[in-house]
């Protein structure tokens, strides 16, 4: 699948559930609308699409949310996509999670195939957590990091930056994930949804916390990426790397790989734009994939060519909508 910006599509993220056990205040409002779930896609649905995907080139694939362990059965899913890895045509399974369900999971992912998670982490100190995640205890968070390098999973954390929150802790925090052999990225807050707080209070640009963390860290540059949007540095003091995920203050839709599919079956081709193509129509219409193949590429061809995504006075409202929980971040 080829963009009309000439950039090939070869990775989907599939968000299984927009709901979560934790409320975090840049993500949801603390009493959400909930969708309800006879308009969720089933797993076999799920399954369905992500196979049209993989026979148009899509090569990896990660499970998000909402909370993705959250949703009933979702191991089911992870194992049958599982069994695509290799011979199947899929080169890599990944999941984002907010790492509170992995004690039970950890093991079961690494039989089902799974090699690498990204687990979000916005603060260590329990009351701050509290805080961030409003309903979130961060001892199960680490306990599941813990089950999840002893599974031998690698694990990358994901920090939104949050100003007044955590920003004197990147460097503790950077300090500890690479102390146990995990990469940290950190994240700009982004305009998506509605929330109870000030989405303008909470950005923090990524240049000023480089800047700090340059003072005391020695931050070389290097050409790795992953599939992903990260820029990464290695860090000279504790041998790790630290990347930066910047919307607002660097735009990296120039690289773009990927499209996103929501719990109801509706593809979101830019994370920052409000077009969508409902895949639910056609993948229900007919138990033969046609009309489904011929959404698909309907919706690739209509690719935008990057989001603009704007925080400041002048601009409160949401760029879109809808919230990071619903599209899987
Ligand atoms: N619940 C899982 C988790 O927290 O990892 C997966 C879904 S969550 C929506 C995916 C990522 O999006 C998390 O790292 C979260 O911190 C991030 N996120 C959510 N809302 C965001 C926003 N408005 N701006 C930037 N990142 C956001
Ligand atoms: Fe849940 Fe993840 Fe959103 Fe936090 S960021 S509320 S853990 S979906």
């Amino acid at each position: 699948m080829i963009d009309p910006f000439g950039r090939h599509i070869t990775y989907l993220r599939v968000s299984v559930t927009d709901r979560c056990d934790f409320r975090c205040v840049y993500c949801m409002a603390e009493q959400p609308e909930f969708l309800p779930r006879s308009d969720l896609l089933t797993l076999e649905e799920i399954e369905r699409v992500c196979a049209a995907f993989m026979r148009k080139g899509v090569e990896r694939l990660r499970i998000t949310g909402g909370e993705p362990l959250v949703r009933r059965n979702v191991m089911a899913l992870i194992e049958r996509l599982g069994g695509w890895i290799g011979a199947g045509g899929l080169k890599e399974l990944t999941l984002t999670t907010n790492g509170s369900q992995l004690p039970h999971f950890a093991k079961k992912l690494v039989a089902a195939g799974v090699k690498r998670i990204n687990v979000s982490l916005d603060t260590r100190d329990p009351d701050k957590f509290r805080a961030v995640t409003r309903w979130g205890e961060v001892s199960h968070v680490l306990a599941g990091i813990d089950a999840a390098l002893d599974a031998g999973l690698k694990v990358k954390i994901n920090t939104v930056a949050l100003k007044d929150v955590n920003e004197d802790e990147f460097g503790d925090l950077m300090t500890w994930a690479h102390g146990c052999g995990m990469d940290l990225t950190l994240i700009e807050t982004m305009p998506m949804g509605g929330i109870d707080g000030d989405r303008v209070g909470q950005y923090l640009p990524l240049s000023l916390v480089r800047a700090r963390l340059a003072e005391r860290f020695t931050l070389n540059d290097t050409d790795y990426r992953t599939s992903g949007p990260a820029r990464y540095v290695r860090v000279g003091e504790t041998g790790g790397r630290l990347g930066f995920i910047t919307p607002l203050t660097h735009n990296f839709c120039e690289s773009c790989n990927r499209v996103r599919l929501t719990c109801t079956g509706t593809l979101f081709m830019c994370l920052g734009q409000e077009d969508a193509a409902d895949l639910r129509a056609p993948l229900r219409a007919s138990y033969h994939d046609g009309m489904l193949d011929e959404a698909i590429d309907d919706a690739i061809a209509r690719k935008p060519k990057g989001h603009d995504f704007v925080i400041d006075r002048r601009h409160a409202a949401p760029a879109v909508r809808r919230a990071m929980s619903m599209t899987g971040g």
